[in-house]
């Protein structure tokens, strides 16, 4: 809850025992943005009427904010107008409430926008589709990358797996703040989508870590696509840091023809170590590993010995 008034804070907390939900309350709009965007919480319940930045301004800034934007808000407002009712909705408020409300009311509403909350998370993640970036997420990557693993078993069709990590981004965050931080995500994840193709998949494997498939493409080709990534984004200026520059550090694993006895997780396990050498000689680097018909050796079921 976000309201300048501890008064209502307790009341409203009294009324609210015993619902499933745990119940947390600051009294000004900046402390509201806060901590919308640090706990994630299932509903908001917003104050209208308070010193800037008033109820509508942090509205906006919630529904401006892509980790808080599915957040439903439900409005308190001691005003019936329906100008402000108009507004509110207008900026993606989920409910509307006149003070002094009806507490029975009040509980139904709030109910109903936790019933929301709980849909629209449940969604996310039946659609495998990360929040922040829209790519697909690391359920989806799991998929797929079995698959692509499949295919190069079967018909020897040649196959890279790239890992991204952005390098120092936990400074980035801790100089420029999360929002910034998170800027570098989104645009990473354009940046790549537009160096792809479309038959290739990139996908947010968790925090600034990135893998894409590149099925078909020669280690050659892989290679110069991501050598092309990682120019773009030490080229690339950031709104909310313009004089700061992003650099990437970068795992390729790459096989020209069929890898017999290749597994999905060896293959990342490979990846994943040339990502570690890039870091480790000094990142805005790549490293590469090819991946060929002797790196599974030692997984090859045992011939059968004739007679
Ligand atoms: P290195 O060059 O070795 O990769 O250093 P690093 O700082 O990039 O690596 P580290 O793993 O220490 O830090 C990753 C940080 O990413 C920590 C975590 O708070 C932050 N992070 C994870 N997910 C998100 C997100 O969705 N948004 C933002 N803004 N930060 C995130
Ligand atoms: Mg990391
Ligand atoms: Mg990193």
């Amino acid at each position: 809850m976000v309201d300048d008034s501890p008064d209502l804070h307790r009341l409203v907390k009294a009324r609210l025992k015993g619902e499933p939900a745990e119940f947390l309350a600051v009294t000004t709009g900046e402390e509201g943005i806060a901590k919308a965007a640090e706990l994630l919480p299932a509903a908001i319940l917003l104050d209208l009427d308070m010193p800037p930045p008033d109820g509508f301004a942090v509205l906006r800034a919630i529904k401006d904010d892509p980790r808080t934007v599915h957040i439903p808000v439900i409005v308190l407002s001691g005003k019936e107008g329906s100008h402000d009712k108009a507004t509110a909705f207008e900026l993606g408020a989920q409910d509307y409430v006149t003070k002094p409300f009806d507490f029975v009311e009040m509980r139904a509403r709030l109910r109903a926008a936790l019933r929301l909350s709980s849909l629209v998370r449940l969604l996310s993640e039946r659609a495998e589709v990360d929040g922040l970036t829209g790519l697909p997420n690391r359920a989806a990557f799991n998929r797929r990358w079995e698959t692509e693993v499949q295919e190069n078993l079967r018909i020897g069709r040649p196959l890279s797996l790239a890992m991204f990590d952005i390098d120092h981004f936990k400074k980035i965050n801790d100089t420029f703040g999360h929002p910034a931080g998170d800027e570098v995500l989104q645009e990473f994840a354009r940046l790549v989508s537009l160096s792809i193709r479309s038959t290739d998949v990139v996908c947010r494997f968790g925090g600034e870590e990135f893998a894409a498939i590149l099925p078909q493409a020669t280690p050659e080709e892989a290679r110069n696509v991501c050598e092309r990534i990682r120019q773009r984004l030490s080229d690339q200026v950031f709104n909310k840091m313009p004089e700061h520059k992003v650099t990437v550090s970068i795992g390729l694993a790459s096989a020209a023809r069929q890898v017999p006895g290749a597994t999905a997780e060896g293959w990342l396990e490979f990846a994943d170590k040339a990502l570690y050498s890039a870091k480790r000689g000094g990142r805005n680097r790549m490293e590469v590993t090819s991946i060929d018909e002797g790196t599974f050796a030692g997984n090859r079921p045992p011939l059968k010995k004739a007679g």
